[in-house]
């Protein structure tokens, strides 16, 4: 596999870029090879600049649901563009969008638009903190919120033990306000809220965690988390960044018939433009500036053409609700392939799914929270990595992300990751 534009291109930009790359993982740092420089996409497909060809699985880490340059999503960015990028004004569309948001995950009531899922996050838990008038806050560990400072918190904190920051620059003083409690665990939570339930503004989750693999929370584990939350009066938010309009078009919270204070979106709602929202009930949202005193804004929030990407996205899907069942069944497939494969080659492997989302972990442990997801052989998995790049199938680099499937996939393409896929195992044998 030729790569030498590629490298090329990295060594150029590791001198004006920290590490060649704009977010670390796309750096390829947990794998040897170095990452392709993506040229163009279409559909199911990208190229990089040495004129390899992928299937594509990161879609953007989830927003491509519609796949690349949907030509719909392409129309109606073109004619937005010409009307102007950027105006600092309210618009319509912006109400459509927060109309469509609305209509569709009937918890949210109201909905503000900001540019990233990071923004979604750190002003939820301002609004939380604000509307509760109280300072702590509980995270899971293995969930990723986003790079703010109070959610920077390492992974692997003891349940009752106060946060360490899990980045240099991150103020200790910041983050002792933030708990790590143990996802899918009933008992830590309720050790946690006995301890200091009554100064807790708001537990934030993944629903799905996307972000070791995909670990789903248990149903008993959400419904006991709503119902600890509402006794001691402190919010749930719902980090839906990731599983928002891609698990279903109500919300992963759908799936679970459990209805959060506060939702934060991104990615999908944005269809492939930087674009976050956070929303929930009038009463909560209406503290927020200028109708109340919590203070949130952004030069490029509600930006026409992310709402032009995203509202185009979001009808498509509305539109189309077989586009659901569609990406599960191809998921589906993926799933029963990679565990014929395992089996066939007596390869331990650990598959978790849903819906359109999916991550193979080598190891034998059912994986149900960080403690198992990390038992997987990272090094294998590198080796796997490597493998499926060569025969043609972009997979995210890390062992602690999910596998995208989105509507553009092809039959040829899940045959074709089934077969690399046997391919790729057996080099690890
Ligand atoms: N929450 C979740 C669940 C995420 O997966 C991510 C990003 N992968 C974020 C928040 C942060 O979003 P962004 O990268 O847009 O800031």
């Amino acid at each position: 596999m030729n790569l030498e534009k590629s490298k090329k291109a990295f060594i150029e930009a590791n001198q004006y870029i920290p590490g060649g790359v704009n977010s670390p993982v796309r750096a390829f740092k947990s794998v040897t090879i170095n990452p392709p420089f993506i040229k163009e996409g279409k559909g199911s497909k990208i190229y990089d600049i040495d004129g390899n060809e992928y299937v594509d699985y990161v879609g953007s880490w989830g927003p491509l649901i519609l796949g690349h340059c949907h030509p719909k999503v392409v129309e109606a960015l073109k004619n937005a563009a010409e009307k102007g990028t950027s105006f600092g004004a309210p618009t319509e569309i912006e109400t459509e969008m927060a109309k469509l948001i609305c209509d569709a995950v009937p918890s949210v009531e109201m909905v503000r638009m900001v540019n990233s899922g990071t923004e979604a996050t750190m002003s939820a838990l301002r609004l939380a903190r604000a509307y509760t008038n109280k300072e702590i806050i509980v995270k899971f560990i293995g969930n990723y919120h986003g790079h703010s400072d109070s959610l920077l918190v390492k992974a692997g904190s003891g349940a009752l033990t106060h946060g360490v920051p899990d980045s240099p620059g991150v103020p200790v003083d910041i983050v002792k306000n933030t708990i790590s409690a143990k996802y899918n665990d009933i008992e830590d939570l309720k050790n946690i809220f006995d301890t200091c339930g009554n100064n807790i503004a708001a537990v934030i989750i993944e629903p799905v965690a996307g972000n070791m693999g995909v670990v789903p929370s248990t149903k008993e584990f959400m419904t006991a988390l709503r119902d600890i939350t509402y006794k001691h009066g402190s919010l749930l938010i719902m980090d839906e960044v990731m599983t928002g309009f891609r698990l279903s078009y109500h919300g992963a919270q759908s799936l679970y018939s459990v209805s959060p204070d506060i939702t934060c979106f991104a990615k999908i709602i944005g269809g492939g433009l930087p674009v976050g929202a956070y929303g929930g009930k009038k009463e909560i949202m209406e503290m927020i500036s200028p109708l109340g005193p919590v203070y949130q804004a952004g030069t490029l929030s509600g930006n026409p053409l992310a709402m032009a990407a995203g509202v185009t996205t979001l009808k498509r899907l509305k539109e189309n609700p077989e586009i659901y069942k569609n990406i599960e069944e191809k998921a589906k497939r993926l799933e029963e392939g990679f565990k014929a494969n395992a089996s066939s080659l007596g390869i331990e492997t650990t598959i978790n799914r849903v819906g359109s989302m999916l991550c193979l972990y080598f190891t034998k442990h059912k994986v149900t929270d960080f403690d198992s997801a990390v038992t997987s052989d990272i090094g294998k998995f590198a080796k796997y990595f490597e493998e499926m790049l060569k025969e043609g199938i972009y997979l995210s680099p890390s062992q602690f992300e999910s596998l995208f499937i989105s509507y553009t996939h092809t039959d040829e393409d899940i045959e074709k990751t089934i077969k690399a896929n046997y391919y790729a195992m057996k080099k690890l044998i």
